[in-house]
């Protein structure tokens, strides 16, 4: 691993150059990035340079984030070495029940074995930075990635349930005008063994501080779910998997900007989770100016996909709106978001309370405004509801993660 980077950060840094595209993904060396890296090459030069045959040598003979690889691998692994296949499935329910942050924590393994696995393997785990508790008991973290990012998720406690708001990417490339994460540069996609890591922290944040088990999962922090598809999809299985969290699909809930193309493929990928759509404006022209994804993504195309993820999977879907002052608060707006609810099936609207940032120019509106606002919509029996934020002493809110503080 350290050669690894060594030799891409330092020794040649016109590789880099020459082939940005490997250097999206976070440089730890995985199943998949062996031929990522060689193949392109191989298929233009048809034989391998010496160059080339040493570096994609070296990265064959690099250690494997073990989270990487499949319970039939590690099998394959310990058969190899002339270990019991049994080894294997201690070693995954270290990995994925009792969420393992190191070799050295999997205690019913010899010392040699564990560090052998350690020379063998890598495990890349998130570790919390830092944690702000609000006035209202919800929990901000800042979990540290392997390669020093930092990335936070947010434990919302009430009396009913436990709800973890998690990330997705480092960072967002989406620039939505209100959101604070929409303010930072995106650095890179989380890996899904990375999203687990949040959810499984954040899970023993809540067990320690509340005695109770997660009950909600919102992917709802920093990043756009659907840009990082392969990992959120597989983050989920592994979340809901019996050998990993066992949590239903059915509690968590996977919101998106809106990137139609990758709503229908969840429809057609079956998939068990539900569904929102952050609308927050109910017209082209003014969702545009609040959210740029708008201009490519409009809002009857959105409709139009959220039809079709509904017929394939007939899962939940909640629209969310943001309230802004004086922009999307008046009557008129509240009949074009009930227009834009009859045009999909959804079963609810949930109506968030704005949290100011500093670099947006929004304000929250008065109370009677946003009062007035819900009548409207129960006037014309829209199922809203009304969510107040939740730590904003500590920029916990919808909207507010930045890593600051
Ligand atoms: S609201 Fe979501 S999609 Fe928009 S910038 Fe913020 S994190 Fe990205």
């Amino acid at each position: 691993m350290l050669f690894y980077r060594l030799t891409f950060g330092k020794l040649f840094p016109t590789f880099g150059i020459l082939f940005p595209s490997f250097f999206v993904q976070p440089k730890q060396v995985t199943a998949s990035a062996k031929p990522v890296l060689c193949r392109p090459w191989f298929a233009v030069s048809n034989k391998k340079t010496a160059l080339m045959g040493y570096i994609c040598t070296m990265i064959e003979t690099q250690p494997k984030n073990i989270r990487h690889i499949t319970l039939h691998e590690i099998e394959e692994y310990f058969v190899a070495a002339g270990d019991k296949k049994f080894r294997a499935k201690q070693v995954y329910e270290w990995l994925w029940k009792k969420h393992a942050q190191s070799f050295e924590d999997m205690t019913n393994l010899s010392k040699d074995l564990r560090q052998k696995l350690a020379t063998e393997f890598t495990l890349p785990a998130l570790t919390i930075s830092t944690t702000q508790v609000s006035e209202d008991g919800t929990i901000k973290s800042r979990f540290k990635t392997f390669d020093n990012h930092a990335v936070e998720g947010v434990l919302i406690p009430t009396e009913e349930r436990k709800t973890a708001c998690v990330s997705s990417q480092i960072g967002c490339s989406l620039s939505c005008k209100f959101c604070a994460t929409g303010y930072m540069e995106r650095k890179r996609n989380l890996s899904y063994d990375e999203i687990y890591d949040e959810v499984a922290l954040i899970n023993q944040q809540s067990e320690k501080n509340y005695g109770k088990k997660l009950t909600n999962i919102v992917f709802m922090g920093m990043g756009e779910p659907l840009l990082n598809y392969n990992n959120v999809l597989k983050a989920v299985e592994r979340i809901s998997a019996e050998d990993g969290l066992g949590m239903s699909p059915r509690r968590i809930t996977v919101s998106t900007a809106g990137v139609s193309k990758m709503i229908r493929k969840l429809g057609d990928d079956q998939v068990r989770f539900k569904l929102a759509l952050s609308l927050h404006a109910a017209n082209d022209k003014k969702r545009n100016e609040i959210m740029p994804i708008n201009e490519t993504n409009n809002i009857k195309e959105l409709t139009n996909a959220l039809n079709y993820f509904y017929k394939q999977t007939k899962n939940e879907i909640t629209l969310e709106y943001i309230l802004f002052k004086n922009f999307n608060d008046s009557q008129k707006d509240a009949d074009e978001l009930i227009k834009v609810y009859r045009q999909v099936p959804a079963d609810l609207i949930n109506i968030i309370e704005y949290n100011p940032i500093d670099d947006a120019k929004f304000a929250k509106p008065d109370d009677d405004v946003v009062m007035r606002f819900m009548q409207h919509l129960e006037t014309h029996k829209v199922n809203a509801r009304l969510r107040r934020s939740r730590g904003k002493d500590i920029d916990a809110a919808c909207g507010q993660l930045a890593n600051k503080g």
